[in-house]
């Protein structure tokens, strides 16, 4: 992106923000035996009677090697829904500036907009789902701050076009931000890798998915340094919590096992994705890049319905646009997936 300037888009308060500075800021354990006196903690131990490290010095240092990124380029926040509102806060300015998002997509993008007071641009998804990227940049002005690409999409499936994604970034003077939380499942390659070649990217990811670490709640930021800083400048200074930092640590020091639940997912993926093909309602299986699969059915509210009452709980996404009788199945266990295709082909 020639003449991308990222001064142009943050928002003035912002730029002139001096931030809190916490007592773990301004003073920073060497490692040699320290008495911390400055932070009114409480001395007795409970494991977490201390403050957390404000930039999760120790997680950063390990996902850096694992992602190939230097420290400098990461973000993380309690998350990723609140990386994606700090995003907001850092660039959009209430009651004037806007943003695009491309339904169907992860609802949450248009959830924070409205609660940011930012007008929210939504340009469909193409008949294949995926971004229609002359209808888009119709749609930039010039307060038009960010463009979200969730890929691979929830809740459709499928990853974007390579080359569409790249027209976006190439074209547009704003921030892409490509939400990655679902990228471990998929057969494309990160976008992370071009951080360099794109001053406006923004790469989201998670260890909600693939991780199985939903209930910690770590989002990940990736961006260029001075992104990355003004973001640091506003988030709240202990926003990722002791607790979170450990398991995180511990779950990313061990991505071996990682890779080989997430295989297994596949495995199970592709099994589901054979298996629905035999029940006589669906009409359409999606292609998945994801850890779960759209379906097409004949009635969407009256197979949901039937599925609670035999004790699954699945999506229904008919209400989406572009979705109408549309249901998304997350990818289980074998057990619970063998038990979705039993009922879904016992009901009449
Ligand atoms: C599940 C999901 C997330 C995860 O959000 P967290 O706040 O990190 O749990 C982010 N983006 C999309 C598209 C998702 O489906």
């Amino acid at each position: 992106m020639k003449n991308f300037n990222i001064n142009n888009l943050v928002r003035p308060n912002v730029a002139g923000l001096k931030p809190y500075s916490s007592a773990r800021d301004e003073y920073q354990s060497t490692g040699s035996e320290m008495v911390f006196l400055d932070a009114n903690e409480n001395p007795f131990q409970t494991d977490v009677n201390r403050y957390p490290d404000p930039q999760q010095r120790s997680l950063k240092v390990e996902l850096a090697k694992l992602k190939n990124v230097v420290q400098g380029n990461i973000l993380l926040g309690n998350g990723s829904d609140e990386v994606l509102d700090l995003l907001f806060r850092a660039f959009c300015e209430p009651g004037k500036d806007n943003i695009i998002t491309l339904p169907p997509t992860y609802g949450m993008y248009k959830v924070l907009a409205n609660i940011n007071n930012i007008e929210n641009r939504e340009v469909l998804l193409n008949a294949d789902f995926e971004p229609n990227v002359e209808e888009i940049l119709k749609w930039v002005n010039q307060n038009t701050k960010m463009i979200f690409l969730c890929s691979p999409n929830n809740p459709t499936g499928n990853s974007f076009s390579e080359e569409n994604v790249s027209e976006i970034l190439n074209n547009f003077n704003g921030l892409v931000i490509i939400d990655e939380a679902y990228i471990d499942f998929s057969a494309q390659e990160s976008w992370l890798n071009k951080l360099e070649q794109y001053p406006n990217l923004v790469i989201t990811q998670t260890l909600s998915k693939a991780y199985g670490m939903a209930g910690i709640r770590l989002g990940i930021c990736y961006a260029s340094a001075e992104i990355i800083g003004i973001l640091n400048k506003i988030k709240p200074p202990y926003n990722v919590n002791e607790l979170t930092q450990l398991r995180a640590l511990d779950r990313v020091l061990n991505s071996d096992k990682v890779n080989s639940e997430v295989s297994d997912l596949l495995e199970e993926r592709d099994a589901v994705g054979k298996a629905l093909v035999e029940v006589k309602f669906i009409e359409k299986i999606y292609h998945s890049d994801a850890n779960f699969i759209l379906v097409k059915v004949d009635n969407a509210n009256k197979r949901y319905d039937q599925l609670i009452q035999k004790g699954i709980v699945i999506r229904n996404r008919t209400t989406q646009p572009l979705c109408e009788n549309t249901l998304r199945f997350t990818v289980g266990t074998e057990a619970e997936n063998r038990k979705l295709i039993e009922v879904l082909k016992s009901i009449e």
